[in-house]
């Protein structure tokens, strides 16, 4: 008895899932190949899963800390009733000085 493996033919093979991979595979798919994509870890590579984004992430979280001791500086008072809940926070404007 023999056996046939199957066998698929495709017209690029890419190896790696990152941005580089990923835009070759989807112009190549546009074109009309047909794409096969290798990725040993994560897809999206490096820019989705340890670089850009989650850098992008990062700087914005710090922004929002600098933004905040900003606000402090002007007067708002940041209330918290739940250390764990986004919802308990509220920032409390300052008061009008009367003048
Ligand atoms: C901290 C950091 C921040 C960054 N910020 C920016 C930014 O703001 N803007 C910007 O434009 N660029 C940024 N970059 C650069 C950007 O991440 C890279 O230019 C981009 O990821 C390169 O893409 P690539 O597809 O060439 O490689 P990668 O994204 O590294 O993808 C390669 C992929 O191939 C896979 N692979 C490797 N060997 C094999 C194998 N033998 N078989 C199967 N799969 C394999 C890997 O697992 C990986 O997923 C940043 C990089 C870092 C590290």
């Amino acid at each position: 008895m023999t056996h046939k493996s199957e066998q698929t033919r495709y017209d690029l093979a890419i190896i790696g899932a990152g941005s580089g991979g990923m835009a070759a595979a989807r112009r190549a798919a546009a074109a009309g190949l047909s794409v096969a994509v290798f990725e040993a870890a994560h897809t999206g590579g490096t820019c989705v899963n340890a670089g850009c984004v989650p850098k992008k992430l990062m700087v914005r979280a710090s922004r929002m800390v600098d933004h905040a001791h900003e606000m402090l500086t002007l007067g708002w008072q940041l209330l918290c009733s739940d250390a764990q809940g986004v919802s308990g926070r509220r920032w409390t404007a300052p008061r009008a000085s009367g003048g």
